[in-house]
């Protein structure tokens, strides 16, 4: 096989060890005689790899037994919907939220189903090109939700703010690229199909003393207590996309966990964005102390060389650089399993164009 280099923003890029062994799975399960496909979720064969999955998450981000991990479908777009169902109040409840790009507004427009949201920062007048960073939030809120890297604009959060409340972050596009204090927040989400496995499953981690003290009448699917309860089982989970995340995590882990994958995360997008700052073909949307390690938008200055540059990297192997259609131009996304030696190839490309 002709292996792409694969720049695509999600579905996105695994690690070849991962594609094999879930092909392996596929066609014969730990040797078992039977596909993965087959198996009972409440199997002897299976239990362990929801348990094992659900243990790798709180060693590799560093967090103790007060956090639970779950494994649930729906996508992160469903989190959007859980997090003001078991954080905010029946009665008065409100919520501080920063505006930092399309997800953050979708996660607002949901949890404004449930009660009030004070968008305490925003960047959208400026075309989310930064992150708003003068916002204080205080004890009159039930949670603050914020977005640490936005898939779509590129621009990630370096720092987190100290709130005087619960802390909730959407990390679908930069969960176990970088080190950060994870005990710093109460509820983390990711949906898998940007950094950590494949489409069909949301890793949710959760502060257990956090939950049950809002006063609703929670429905049974959008309760984390329950899904905690019945050890991310309350269902059929999403057996598949849950072993092949455990196999992308099980080689992060291997590899020297985040703190190797957070030096070479650096250093790709270093090589990329000296690249752009270098070369008056490109340059990028967003404020530069902002930009994000994972995702890399940017577009290219003379229109008129735009059709060399697109069969150029298409010639060179490269996949999925064309932008989001919000944004336009390219995007690379620079996920943990993209080789420094893919993003070579574009960088050369990049030079290539006069
Ligand atoms: C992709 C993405 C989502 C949406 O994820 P789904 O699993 O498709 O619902 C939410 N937030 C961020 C930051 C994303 O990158």
């Amino acid at each position: 096989m002709n292996k792409k280099h694969n720049f695509s923003a999600g579905p996105c890029i695994l690690p070849q060890e991962v594609f094999e062994k879930s092909a392996q799975a596929v066609l014969d399960f730990n040797g078992i005689g039977l596909s993965i496909l087959e198996i009972s979720h409440r199997s002897k064969d299976f239990v362990p790899v929801m348990d094992e999955a659900r243990a790798i998450v709180k060693r590799l981000l560093n967090l103790n037994d007060d956090y639970e991990v779950l494994y649930l479908g729906g996508g992160a777009s469903l989190q959007f919907l859980m997090v003001p169902f078991n954080l905010m109040k029946q009665e008065n409840g409100k919520a501080a939220y920063l505006d930092t790009g399309t997800w953050a507004s979708n996660a607002i427009k949901e949890a404004k189903r449930l009660g009030t949201v004070h968008v305490v920062g925003s960047s959208k007048a400026e075309n989310y090109s930064f992150i708003p960073k003068d916002y204080k939030v205080g004890s009159e809120y039930d949670y603050f939700h914020c977005t640490s890297n936005n898939t779509i604009y590129g621009t990630q959060m370096k720092t987190f703010p100290d709130v005087d409340t619960l802390m909730v972050c959407d990390m679908s596009s930069d969960i176990f690229s970088r080190q950060l204090d994870f005990s710093k927040f109460d509820v983390i989400y990711a949906g898998a199909q940007k950094n950590m496995g494949p489409a069909g499953v949301t890793m949710v981690v959760v502060k257990k003393e956090i939950l049950g003290k809002t006063g609703r009448d929670i429905p049974s699917y959008l309760d984390y207590s329950l899904h905690i309860a019945k050890e991310s089982m309350f269902n059929t989970p999403p057996v598949f996309p849950v072993y092949a995340s455990l196999l992308t995590l099980q080689h992060l882990e291997n590899n020297g966990g985040i703190a190797e994958a957070e030096k070479r995360n650096e250093a790709k997008a270093k090589l990329l964005y000296d690249e752009i700052d270098s070369n008056p073909m490109f340059e990028t949307f967003c404020k530069k102390e902002d930009r994000s390690l994972m995702n890399v938008p940017f577009k290219i200055t003379d229109e008129s060389k735009k059709e060399e540059f697109d069969n150029a990297w298409k010639a060179a192997g490269i996949n999925g650089l064309n932008g989001h259609r919000s944004l336009g131009g390219y995007r690379a996304s620079l996920y943990n399993a993209l080789p420094i030696e893919s993003v070579q190839v574009l960088v050369d490309v990049m030079k290539s164009i006069k």
